[in-house]
């Protein structure tokens, strides 16, 4: 008999075969920064101003020698843009001045960058150098915790841990991607897709959806 998360691995296998990140980068520090600066908004607005701001500021050094409120005027269309344009400036300062323009790949040294947490660190790893690991955003946590893969009073880190137990090592960067690509798309916060899902009858959701 499969356990839940084998049936939810085949049905995001399913449903998408080769997840891909949506985020647009050309580098390194092209990536970590888009995923910094996808907190609390949409990858599609992200990838709706990195490109002004990557032609305007084409390398490290010309980011950290940026005008502030020339930044903040093109970040401002994904919210919290003067947090954020502080951030991409103190990054870029510090990749340059300090790691010769390689984002570093050790955890400690990028847990200490300006707007970078345990979600960004395995998202950039696992997107750019393939290491196996599971970054936590809304969406991952909404669905862990609806499929009951989580409970819903676990923290993101325990939401985590649960998830690296449940699914092989080898699978831990497919189904971030997966659980992203089924939460922005199938698994909404609001009005998900219940009546064609198939882990309905694994799901805590279903009847609070199907009734409303
Ligand atoms: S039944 Fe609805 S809430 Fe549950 S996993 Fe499927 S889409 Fe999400």
């Amino acid at each position: 008999m499969k356990t839940n998360s084998e049936i939810i691995g085949e049905y995001l296998d399913l449903l998408f075969p080769n997840p891909r990140c949506e985020l647009i980068y050309h580098n390194d520090y092209e990536l970590l920064m888009a995923i910094v600066l996808s907190a609390q908004t949409t990858d599609k607005r992200v990838n709706s101003v990195t490109p002004i701001l990557f032609s305007r500021y084409s390398s490290l050094n010309a980011l950290k020698n940026a005008d502030l409120a020339d930044l903040e005027g093109i970040l401002r269309p994904i919210g919290s843009f003067r947090k954020k344009a502080l951030y991409l400036k103190e990054i870029a300062t510090i990749l340059n001045d300090q790691y010769g323009g390689v984002v570093p790949t050790d955890r400690d040294v990028l847990s200490t960058f300006p707007g970078v947490g345990r979600k960004t660190i395995n998202v950039f790893l696992s997107e750019f150098y393939h290491v196996p690991a599971i970054g936590v955003d809304t969406h991952v946590e909404r669905i862990s915790k609806r499929l009951k893969l989580a409970s819903s009073k676990d923290d993101v880190l325990k939401v985590e841990k649960k998830l690296m137990k449940k699914f092989p090592k080898e699978d831990w960067g497919k189904r971030h991607l997966q659980f992203v690509l089924f939460g922005r798309y199938y698994c909404k916060a609001i009005k998900p897709e219940c009546l064609n899902c198939k882990l309905i009858n694994i799901c805590s959701e279903k009847k609070k959806n199907i009734r409303s």
